[in-house]
């Protein structure tokens, strides 16, 4: 596993692919258009990509019903499609540097944290859900009269997956992992803004050996490409991971062919501080749970609610750590924080940055555009935040923490409830029985005690309320891609 090196510059990587990969073969789009993917550290394009559209999809989501009806991958031993997955995070670990540096060109964020985080956790999932392959089964089940009964869990069928760009290849893991593993065939769309790791991806399955039809990528557009798959009758389920607004489309869309889905969507994640915290420990904890990924995470830790004997000291060494971010090239090992994805994030940051300011917060530290070339955003604190500010509720997808002081538990439960999001919260105090309060009291499909972001194959993942629907990683995820058939056999 590749180590992070101290003041060293990586060299921008090639781009290989840029088409479509549907049936097994690498193809324009049918209408022959293509987009442009953008370098967000310059503003620069880095390549055209074929942009798919309803046509696409339509050609994709047949290569994966053949595939799914008929053809090696449905006849194949389930312990033989665990090798392949375990073939393909091979084939991501022999192919590490330049995939790091990849998804570091496309979406932005520093090279160490393409090398420390996304790629060791890539590699992870498929290496977890390869060793699911040969798992999944069902039950027998003693019911009344002379029968024999029971369960088997068999793949859903065409699986269409569509996912952001804060994570590329993470999400891809994160999606073909548990579809695989379960014997489904897949159609993505990745991320307009993202599309190359997930399309180097593709190639490496090739590589890897999986049949054709059985992983399809078209990248494009949400409602045009997106669109399509979600409408498609011939795709069996939608796994989405993105806005709640789109959801809502999607969910809307899906309606009419009744699509099983699973959801994971975004949040306004409480962190609790408690006076009895380990303070050094919670304020590592606080700027790591927002900044990282130049605060572009699900489950950032945006709303920072600090018990106030202790608000002082501890407003003053976040603003300390934040003003120690280093902005900067992403490829330069120096660089803690690179730009926000596109313009139109960018805008929406600084747009919320102007309402923290207008209603009333008061900004201690950044609060700009950082530099005149890319998108990047000075690490910004709002402190004295009230629960009903614009930035205490909406989410801002950004490097900007609000601060939101409180006195006692039952007080900050209440609060930390306060929004139509679950999916995650943190506590950082000494006392069990209050981390355990906290951990019982708030609604989130995850909670963290002394630490923030600790993600884990193994360890579902998912939101309450409008977070989302479903659990991705664990156990639980296998649960998305298989359906319950239930076989009664007469013995008389
Ligand atoms: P973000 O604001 O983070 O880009 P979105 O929810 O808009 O979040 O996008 C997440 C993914 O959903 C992307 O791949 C995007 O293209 C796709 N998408 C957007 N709109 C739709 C839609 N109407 N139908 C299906 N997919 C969509």
């Amino acid at each position: 596993m590749a180590t992070i090196t101290e003041n060293a510059t990586f060299d921008k990587p090639k781009v290989r692919q840029t088409k479509m990969l549907i049936g097994g073969e690498w193809c324009d789009a049918v209408s022959g258009k293509t987009f442009a993917t953008m370098n967000p550290a310059t503003e620069e394009k880095i390549a055209d990509v074929a942009e798919g559209d309803a046509e696409d999809i339509a050609l994709a989501v047949k290569a994966a019903r053949n595939a799914f009806e008929s053809g090696p991958w449905r006849s194949m031993d389930a312990r033989d499609r665990g090798r392949l997955l375990n073939r393909l995070a091979d084939l991501v670990e022999e192919n590490f540097d330049e995939l790091a540096a990849l998804e570091t060109l496309d979406n932005g964020k520093p090279i160490n944290d393409s090398r420390a985080a996304d790629l060791p956790l890539v590699i992870d999932c498929l290496r977890y859900y390869a060793g699911w392959a040969d798992k999944i089964h069902g039950d027998t089940i003693p019911i009344r009269g002379n029968y024999f009964c029971y369960t088997k869990r068999e793949p859903v069928g065409v699986a269409g997956q569509i996912i952001p760009w804060n994570f590329p290849m993470l999400m891809v893991a994160w999606k073909w992992g548990p579809a695989l593993a379960a014997g489904c065939t897949i159609v993505m769309k990745p991320a307009e803004q993202t599309p190359l790791t997930c399309l180097r991806m593709g190639e490496l399955a090739m590589e890897a050996g999986f049949p054709e039809g059985v992983i399809n990528i078209v990248p494009g557009y949400g409602p045009t490409a997106g669109a399509a798959l979600v409408k498609h009758p011939d795709v069996d389920k939608i796994a989405f991971t993105g806005e709640h607004k789109t959801a809502q489309i999607i969910m809307a869309d899906a309606a009419q062919t009744l699509k099983r889905l699973t959801f994971e969507l975004g949040g306004k994640s409480p962190n609790v501080v408690f006076a009895d915290a380990d303070i050094d420990a919670a304020v590592a904890g606080a700027e790591f749970g927002l900044f990282f990924n130049q605060g572009q995470c699900c489950c950032a830790g945006s709303r920072l609610f600090v018990e106030e004997s202790v608000h002082e000291e501890f407003v003053e060494k976040v603003i300390a750590r934040a003003k120690g971010r280093k902005l900067g090239d992403p490829f330069d090992t120096g660089t803690s924080q690179g730009p926000q994805v596109d313009q139109a994030q960018f805008d929406k940051i600084l747009s919320y940055i102007e309402k923290g300011n207008a209603e009333g917060a008061s900004c201690v530290t950044g609060g700009s555009r950082f530099g005149d070339k890319g998108y990047f955003v000075e690490p910004t604190i709002f402190d004295n935040v009230t629960d009903e500010m614009s930035i205490a509720q909406e989410e801002i997808f950004g490097p900007v923490l609000s601060i939101l002081p409180f006195n006692g538990v039952e007080e900050v439960i209440d609060r930390a409830n306060r929004s139509f999001y679950g999916l995650a919260a943190a506590v950082w105090t000494r006392d069990v029985a209050k981390a355990h309060r906290i951990a019982d009291s708030v609604r989130a499909g995850t909670v963290w005690i002394n630490c923030y972001d600790v993600f884990d194959a193994g360890a579902p993942f998912g939101g309450f309320k409008m977070s989302g629907i479903g659990r991705e990683l664990g156990e639980a995820a296998l649960a998305n891609y298989t359906e319950a058939k239930t076989v009664t056999m007469n013995l008389e």
